[in-house]
């Protein structure tokens, strides 16, 4: 093990003294719980992120999703297509609204949803489909929402990575009838933690609001069973720091991905769709035709002897973890869990991390090759 060199880390929020004295300022207020700063935080972030969508903020994006998905009508003996090269939650969120998720595979270059995968999986229990636009590069949305209009589905976006990435220009969270954003501290902005619902019609957002708060829009007045999923002024004031600070920090993972594009060797380095813009919440690559146990190796030396901190995202596909253990044939999936591998591209790395990390991975791929 090398001591001597400082790890890299693998992400890092970035919580700065605006971020503090905000929190200071709804403290002295006195008024903790959902109130002005949230409302602020939703109409800010609907014009920045949303397309001026109704955006509705909760407590968590898995909170964000299963709302969501509720207010779209979710129950049970509905089937939801969604990939199982994601986070747990993509599946979680629609079975605990008692629907099943199918699993299909993703593009092998995209790492998001395959089209025709989707509509081979598609059932008369179908009702919707959930794109997840993985590590920041949005899934194919024009052919998704083809999809979904043929069928009568609707579409709800797992936007949890991807804040301010593109489709044909257009930002995700915008297509389907409902989206979700992450807050979460490693995300690419934070609120603590958090979430925002993006909703394709006043009636779905109505419908979340009614959701978060105990199914009640006037208080006392409760007009359906709800949750409280509420977001605390507290966090609603993290974010809004944080979104005015978005747009550089997308620029800089922009730069730093862009780097090692053009300098890393021995390695499948992530595509980019021609109708996409990338946010980088991970940069994934690939250790081509590794095993997991020799992508592990490459991983271990790059933390151990190169002091580089990195991830795997996701080592185990979704459906065949304990929770959903289901007999599905997604070779590309289970391909993409065996030789995938997350470098650091937060905006906090410096120009000598940067120098580090490409020196780090073409020696260990070199050494392996
Ligand atoms: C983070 C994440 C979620 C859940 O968001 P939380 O804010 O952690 O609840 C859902 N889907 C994906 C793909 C995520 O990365």
């Amino acid at each position: 093990m090398n001591t001597e060199l400082a790890m890299i880390p693998p992400a890092k929020p970035i919580i700065g003294q605006e971020e503090r004295a905000a929190v200071d300022r709804v403290l002295a207020s006195g008024m903790v719980a959902q109130g002005p700063e949230v409302a602020a935080f939703e109409a800010e972030f609907s014009q920045a992120l949303a397309g001026g969508r109704e955006v509705v903020a909760v407590n968590s994006g898995t909170s964000g999703q299963h709302l969501g998905m509720l207010a779209l009508g979710l129950g049970p003996g509905d089937e939801v297509i969604v990939p199982s090269f994601t986070f747990a939650a993509t599946a979680n969120t629609v079975a605990v609204c008692g629907a099943t998720p199918v699993f299909v595979d993703v593009d092998p270059q995209s790492f998001t949803l395959d089209p025709e995968a989707v509509e081979a999986a598609v059932t008369e229990r179908t009702v919707g489909i959930q794109p997840v636009h993985l590590y920041g590069h949005p899934a194919p949305m024009d052919r998704l929402l083809a999809i979904a209009e043929q069928h009568g589905l609707w579409v709800f976006e797992d936007a949890a990575q991807a804040h301010g990435a593109t489709w044909q220009g257009a930002q995700v969270g915008t297509f389907g009838q409902g989206g979700m954003f992450s807050l979460y501290p490693t995300k690419n902005m934070t609120s603590g933690e958090g979430g925002m619902v993006s909703c394709a019609t006043p009636e779905i957002a109505r419908q979340v609001r009614l959701l978060r708060n105990q199914g009640m829009e006037a208080q006392y007045a409760n007009e359906i069973a709800g949750f409280n999923n509420r977001m605390t002024d507290i966090h609603a004031a993290i974010g809004r720091v944080q979104l005015g600070k978005l747009a550089g920090w997308t620029a800089a993972r922009q730069e730093n991905a862009a780097f090692f594009d053009a300098n890393l060797q021995g390695v499948a380095t992530p595509v980019v769709r021609e109708a996409a813009t990338h946010v980088y919440h991970q940069y994934t690559i690939r250790i081509d035709g590794a095993s997991a146990a020799e992508r592990d190796a490459f991983a271990a030396a790059l933390r151990e002897e190169h002091r580089v901190g990195c991830g795997v995202y996701y080592p185990t596909p979704v459906h065949r973890l304990e929770t959903f253990r289901t007999e599905v044939d997604l070779p590309v999936t289970e391909r993409l869990a065996a030789e995938v591998l997350s470098l650091p591209v937060h905006p906090s790395l410096s120009d000598m991390d940067r120098e580090r990390i490409v020196a780090a991975v073409n020696t260990v791929a070199k050494a392996g090759a």
